[in-house]
């Protein structure tokens, strides 16, 4: 079959293209430019006509898809802004809620071959302010970024502004699909990723142009940007790049995850353990807290990876092998 694939340049979504591509599916790609699309024309250049790109200007406009959806059998919706430079929520918001909206509107008119659509949305909009260790599922939505966006507008803080887009993004593609399924060829799934981290293959020049997980985890891990109490109380939960885009091609393949949300996480961590990993790999690298003890670390809030063993059944790859993996691709890139 024939995938769209949104924001094919991105970080995550170049990774869902290749990974498709290699499971047999076609993909087509959309970017906003021109200038955009050159560099994924060249990588999956071996593909011939079974990759191709289109340009969607603004992803906001409704009617914006109505073309790229014609003629593919699913679709998987990447592109929303993920980046903490937003002044006005809404810079983040609009295209998150707006960009998703237009895709499925389009699908709905004019993707009459459309089996599925997979969003690609956050444990952004699970998170919940806990003050005890809690594990959270797909029950749980972040109404509280929601609140403090509402409440202080511009001056939310920057993670509750990305977090409100993603929130709001999801809760409106529920409510289009559960509004129009009755009238839908295709089904509606979620996945809910935490950090994503791994090597890069999208177009990138110097690490400061990384998207933002990949260029945090440069700054923290080869940079040594954040200090030793930081570094074994800072943390959040993972996924590597490539099991996250074999979580998108398997939401293809798999009849019963219609209608489901599912949580893609390999596990909780503190940035001094992928710090230790870098640094037993390459001792160059800074060691960071060396009197952190993993075993003592407090993970106030994990995600459960039950749905996902259940439905998917993922072998998620370990801290040690996206921190392998990643430092490579930094030394073939000459960053290290
Ligand atoms: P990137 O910044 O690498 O990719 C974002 C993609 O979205 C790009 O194709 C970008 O296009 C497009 N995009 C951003 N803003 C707009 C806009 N206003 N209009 C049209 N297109 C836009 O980030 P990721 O690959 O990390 O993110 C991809 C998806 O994964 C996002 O939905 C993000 O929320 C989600 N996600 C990411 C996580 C992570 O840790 N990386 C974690 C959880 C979810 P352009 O290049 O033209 O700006």
């Amino acid at each position: 079959g024939k995938v769209l694939v949104t924001g094919a340049n991105g970080y995550i979504a170049v990774w869902v293209v290749k990974t498709l591509l290699e499971h047999g599916f076609s993909v087509r790609g959309t970017v906003r430019s021109e200038s955009k699309a050159a560099h994924l024309r060249k990588l999956f250049n071996s593909y011939g006509d079974k990759f191709e790109v289109v340009i969607v200007e603004d992803i906001t406009k409704d009617g914006a898809f109505d073309e790229a959806v014609k003629g593919v059998d699913a679709i998987e919706h990447t592109a929303s802004p993920f980046h903490f430079k937003a002044i006005e929520p809404d810079e983040l918001i609009v295209p998150a809620v707006h960009g998703t909206t237009s895709v499925l509107k389009s699908a709905q008119k004019y993707g009459t071959s459309v089996k599925r659509v997979v969003i690609t949305s956050s444990t952004a909009a699970v998170i919940l302010p806990v003050t005890e260790p809690r594990v959270l599922t797909e029950a749980d939505w972040n109404e509280a970024s929601i609140q403090e966006v509402k409440e202080k507008g511009r001056d939310a803080s920057a993670p509750a502004k990305y977090r409100a887009s993603k929130t709001l993004a999801e809760r409106a593609a529920w409510e289009f699909y559960e509004k129009n399924k009755d009238t839908l060829s295709w089904d509606l799934v979620v996945l809910n990723p935490p950090f994503v981290f791994g090597p890069a293959i999208h177009d990138v020049d110097v690490p400061e142009n990384l998207n933002e997980s990949a260029r945090e985890w440069y700054l923290n891990v080869v940079k040594g940007k954040l200090d030793n109490d930081a570094l074994a109380t800072v943390g959040a939960s993972h996924v590597d790049v490539r099991d996250l885009a074999l979580a998108h091609t398997l939401a293809l393949q798999k009849p019963e995850v219609a209608g489901e949300r599912i949580i893609i996480s390999a596990g909780a961590w503190k940035w001094q353990d992928f710090v230790s990993a870098a640094h037993r790999l390459d001792s160059r690298l800074p060691a960071g807290n060396t009197s952190y003890d993993p075993t003592k670390a407090v993970h106030l809030v994990q995600y459960s990876s039950d749905k996902e063993r259940r439905l998917l059944g993922i072998k998620f790859r370990s801290i040690e092998e996206t921190t392998k993996d990643t430092l490579e691709d930094f030394k073939a890139r000459g960053w290290l």
